[in-house]
């Protein structure tokens, strides 16, 4: 007779242990990052968590050890996870932590967790007359991802909007944190190096202990965004429109992540990469864009080696030929 196993947290403590807060959230072993990100290819994780509410994951991070890598994931559209897989835990948000509300009191804010996707803010705020989000609807990732990296186009950038955004770090402990503590800038954000623990902002669980005055890590849980008052039909006019420019300027019927490389100043990747003659050029399952230079397809069962292998190739041979090094907008993790 085989004996069943008792479930298990992720730390592999039987979940009879786990008291008083038994784990709510669903945990995978093994899990494969292909099915999570939009490249659609690429190695496994270890474990990856899909939390009940932030309460679960208060608990399910307070559970990980110290020394545990934890990446927040969201749609996984900015994202390459090399095909040797991710050591450590991923905590997925889309789908999760999905509540969107306008915030009590204020006419013009709008809450949203961070695994809403972002074009679903959009519309959200467009139907109640509020402008200024219309740009998340051409951006396929989710709250958390818009944050983390301050996605944009067409003249709109994440933060510009923000009014504040709500934070967990490892400890479980939540805060709420203005722009002013962040350096942002075009496709990045960084907590400040001395970004103060604001008493007022800081919302400690229970049996929490503060060991600095800087968390080591801390992750996006929710935004709350400011609006103007708009007209519905203009936003969704808008937001039509500027689909309508991305299908017929972007490769969208096959996996990608958008672009890959920032823009350098003054200049655009995409015309950089065509005038190095490498549209449409390919290594295994994975080829530039011939619509977009600096889009990468994945063709058919492209490894995740091959499409780094020609974000290498776009950065030598634009190197080479302009004197210019493409920084990536794409983030690459896990083991060769
Ligand atoms: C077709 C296409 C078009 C695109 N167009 C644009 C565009 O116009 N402008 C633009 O800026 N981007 C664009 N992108 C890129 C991408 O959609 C954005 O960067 C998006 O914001 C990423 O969100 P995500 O949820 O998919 O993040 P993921 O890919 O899941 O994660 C990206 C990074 O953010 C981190 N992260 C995710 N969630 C959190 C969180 N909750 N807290 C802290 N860190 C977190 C991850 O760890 C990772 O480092 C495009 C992508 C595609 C596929």
């Amino acid at each position: 007779m085989t004996k069943t196993k008792p479930p298990e947290n992720s730390a592999g403590v039987p979940a009879s242990r786990l008291t008083p807060h038994a784990l709510r959230g669903e945990l995978r072993r093994n899990e494969p990052m292909a099915r999570h990100v939009s490249w659609r290819a690429g190695g496994r994780v270890d474990r990856a968590y899909l939390p009940a509410d932030f309460a679960d994951l208060r608990e399910f991070l307070r559970t990980l050890p110290g020394a545990e890598p934890v990446y927040f994931v969201g749609l996984g559209s900015n994202l390459l996870v090399r095909d040797g897989g991710l050591r450590g835990t991923v905590i997925f948000t889309h789908g999760v932590l999905k509540r969107i509300r306008m915030e009590d009191g204020a006419g013009c804010e709008v809450y949203a967790e961070a695994g809403v996707a972002s074009p679903k803010v959009a519309r959200f705020c467009a139907m109640r007359d509020l402008a200024g989000a219309e740009f998340l609807a051409g951006i396929p990732g989710t709250v958390g991802g818009a944050l983390a990296m301050n996605a944009g186009c067409y003249g709109g950038e994440t933060w510009d909007i923000v009014a504040h955004v709500h934070t967990m770090d490892r400890t479980g402990a939540e805060r709420v944190r203005t722009p002013e503590d962040y350096e942002i800038a075009y496709r990045h954000v960084r907590l400040k190096a001395d970004a103060e623990i604001h008493p007022s902002s800081l919302i400690l669980p229970h049996n929490t202990r503060l060991t600095g005055a800087h968390p080591p890590e801390e992750w996006f849980v929710a935004a709350t965004f400011r609006l103007t008052r708009g007209r519905s039909e203009e936003s969704l006019n808008k937001i039509k429109e500027l689909l309508l420019k991305r299908s017929a300027s972007q490769p969208l019927s096959q996996p990608n992540a958008g672009s890959v490389f920032r823009n350098p100043p003054q200049e655009y990747a995409a015309r950089l990469i065509e005038a190095c003659g490498l549209k449409g050029h390919a290594i295994g399952g994975a080829m530039i864009s011939p619509k977009h230079a600096n889009f990468i397809v994945n063709a058919g069962d492209a490894r995740a080696a091959d499409i780094e292998a020609l974000i290498v190739l776009a950065q030598t041979a634009v190197k080479q030929k302009f004197g210019v090094e493409l920084e990536r907008e794409v983030r690459i993790v896990g083991e060769a």
